[in-house]
């Protein structure tokens, strides 16, 4: 039996961190990967797949980054875990043994339980290769495009679909918004006007009660009786954490919220750690469970773990939820609460906003305007949260934010920092976005 100081389930953004991570930290030490799939994709960049990018080969994480950092690779399903004996097992039956594992096994795609779910070219996003190439090869064929969900994944797939010539694309949204877990009203408006610029129908506060086809896919029934034309469907309604091994090796998960780790990234198994998607996570503001799955987080948690395997060095952090996107020319941010969230979960809050030029002087070629959303707790001026909309910098500003969320910064703490500016680069010194929407929110108080 072949045994390793450090053994990675799944070999994904959560499996390779801790892989890199682990390696820094031990050096001598025999580490192996295993994970299911022979090709990785970058999953952030699986709706690029459909538009931008092309195909699913031009979106791969390079095994070489597991071989430059000397962590052994393979391929294979890991079926069961023998927690006394440290040892598990692999669907080719071979057994494998470690002093310290760590789980990554990731997310699934959720599958809402709608009539005709299961008919031919309705698609989940599944991670694989071979199941994208099929959706390419569907949309292909395809006129009419129907998605259901229009949180970020959605809005990218619905945009690159665009991007590859779909005729006809519709996102159909139960909340009252697209992005609303991400963004207040007014953005997403926002939002909703660049998508029907591009031609992209949305249906928002309607439900899809059946997928209907005999049995090649037909049209998509809401509850109003609508009746949307589809020949190919794709499911963007979230995802939910892989905790099969976990669970059948008697590790406390939940079902829905994941597998329990503390802030070191531990199981209720001292020699077994998990990281990424698969966690069971509590929210950054409130300590409740969080539904928030991204990969900054689960990068985040892999550093955390590949630390702490052998000696405790790191403590997580909750999550926050920095997101970022962009629809046609709407660059979108969003890091924290947004106000509704904030009011929803008890916190009386007060708002700055600021809207500026992205590089001074506004002349400039290729300069648009960035504007700023701050939401701050009223009684300790702590910010909660920020969104940004407009130019394409508006990732860079909402990790800024993100950054100011997370080490607790007061409003008056965030109007003496020394912004770093630069005519090609940002806003001016002067008008600098979150500089001034802070200073607005603290003469609110
Ligand atoms: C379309 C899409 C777009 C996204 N865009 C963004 C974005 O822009 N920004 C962002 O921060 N996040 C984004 N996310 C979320 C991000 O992709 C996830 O948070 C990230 O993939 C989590 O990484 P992970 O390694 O925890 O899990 P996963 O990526 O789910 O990987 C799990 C790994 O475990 C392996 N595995 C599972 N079970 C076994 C087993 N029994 N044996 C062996 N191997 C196993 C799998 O094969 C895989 O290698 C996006 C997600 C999707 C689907």
């Amino acid at each position: 039996m072949e045994k390793s100081d450090i053994l990675i389930v799944g070999g994904s953004a959560a499996g390779i961190t801790v892989g890199i991570s682990a390696r820094r930290y031990y050096p001598d030490a025999k580490i192996l990967l295993i994970r299911k799939e022979k090709q990785v994709l970058i999953p952030c960049g699986i709706p690029y797949i459909f538009g931008t990018v092309g195909s699913p080969d031009k979106n791969l994480i390079p095994d070489s980054v597991l071989e430059k950092n000397n962590v052994e690779l393979v391929i294979d399903e890991v079926v069961s875990i023998n927690k006394d004996r440290r040892t598990l097992e692999t669907s080719r039956g071979a057994v494998y043994g470690y002093e310290k594992m760590v789980l990554a096994t990731g997310s699934v795609p959720s599958v809402p339980p709608i009539p005709g779910v299961e008919l031919d070219n309705v698609f989940a996003v599944w991670k694989d290769v071979e199941y994208l190439q099929k959706l390419l090869k569907a949309l292909d064929e395809a006129e009419d495009l129907v998605i259901i969900g229009g949180g970020f994944i959605g809005l990218e797939f619905a945009d690159e679909c665009k991007k590859r010539g779909l005729a006809n694309v519709t996102v159909v949204e139960l909340l009252p918004h697209c992005l609303l877990l991400a963004c207040d009203e007014e953005i997403c408006v926002r939002v909703e006007k660049e998508l029907s610029e591009r031609d992209i129908k949305v249906l928002v506060g309607r439900k899809v009660e059946a997928v209907v086809g005999t049995p090649k896919l037909d049209y998509v029934e809401l509850d109003n009786g609508q009746k949307l034309k589809a020949d190919v469907v794709i499911l963007g309604i979230g995802v939910i954490p892989n905790v099969q091994l976990a669970r059948d090796s008697g590790l406390q998960v939940d079902e829905k919220e994941g597998i329990y780790v503390d802030e070191f990234m531990r199981t209720s198994d001292e020699n077994i750690f998990a990281a990424g998607d698969c966690t069971r996570k509590r929210c950054f503001f409130t300590g409740r469970p969080t539904f928030l799955r991204l990969a900054s987080i689960g990068t985040m948690e892999a550093r955390v773990a590949g630390a702490n395997l052998f000696r405790l060095r790191h403590r997580s952090e909750c999550p926050i939820g920095v997101f970022g996107t962009v629809i046609g020319n709407l660059a979108i941010g969003s890091a924290g609460m947004t106000e509704r969230q904030a009011k929803e979960a008890g916190f009386e809050v007060v708002i700055g906003e600021a809207e500026a030029p992205d590089k001074h002087p506004a002349s400039i070629p290729g300069t648009s305007n960035l504007a700023v959303k701050l939401v701050f707790e009223r009684d300790t001026r702590v910010l909660l949260g920020g969104q940004v909309y407009g130019s394409m910098t508006a990732g860079k500003v909402a990790n800024f934010i993100g950054a100011l969320i997370q080490k607790r910064m007061r409003a008056d703490e965030i109007i003496t920092f020394q912004v770093g500016t630069h005519p090609m680069l940002t806003a001016s010194p002067i008008s600098h976005q979150v500089e001034n929407a802070a200073e607005i929110a603290l003469t609110k108080l």
